[in-house]
């Protein structure tokens, strides 16, 4: 199997327990179209996440060449408070997204300074905590990621979303 591949399967994992987690959660998770919470925020992703961004990218070039510029106005805008990405509240790569934005919206197991705790979105588990079956173990995810990103000779580099939008 490629890192390709190995990323298909990352995203069918994270997008399966998503999908189990809202259907348990229900009105618990506020998650849906046209909300854009988590996208405010600055991510930096991998190569082998950043190649199919850079190919959604230079499609978008061909079939809306207005929203390709505003989108490199948007990366080059400092005081911007989401990402480069998100135009009209929508993700403009969401097919090619990455894994960390897949993710949001669930509850994350994190660790810190030693012990486990439980991130999620503000608009989520307002009115009671998450079943333990939709919590996802941070770990889980990023650890499979970082062996894929020393796989593919990048040498392990991030690279920022907004410099991929420029
Ligand atoms: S890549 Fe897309 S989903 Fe992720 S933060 Fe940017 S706009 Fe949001």
């Amino acid at each position: 199997m490629d890192a390709t591949a190995y990323l298909r399967a990352l995203r069918e994992r994270v997008e399966a327990h998503f999908s189990a987690a809202a259907e348990r959660e229900g009105a618990n998770m506020a998650c849906r179209a046209g909300c854009s919470q988590c996208c405010h925020a600055k991510f930096g992703v991998f190569e082998v996440e950043a190649q199919p961004i850079r190919v959604a990218l230079a499609e978008l070039e061909q079939t809306d060449p207005g929203k390709r510029q505003r989108i490199a106005k948007q990366a080059r805008d400092q005081t911007l408070p989401h990402c480069a990405l998100l135009v009209d509240n929508q993700c403009a790569v969401y097919a090619q997204r990455p894994l960390i934005c897949r993710s949001q919206g669930l509850p994350l197991v994190v660790e810190r300074a030693g012990k486990a705790q439980v991130d999620h979105c503000p608009l989520n588990f307002a009115s009671e905590p998450p079943h333990r079956h939709s919590l996802m173990v941070l770990d889980n995810l990023n650890k499979p990621l970082a062996v894929l990103a020393q796989l593919d000779n990048s040498g392990g580099e991030r690279v920022a979303l907004a410099d991929l939008a420029r």
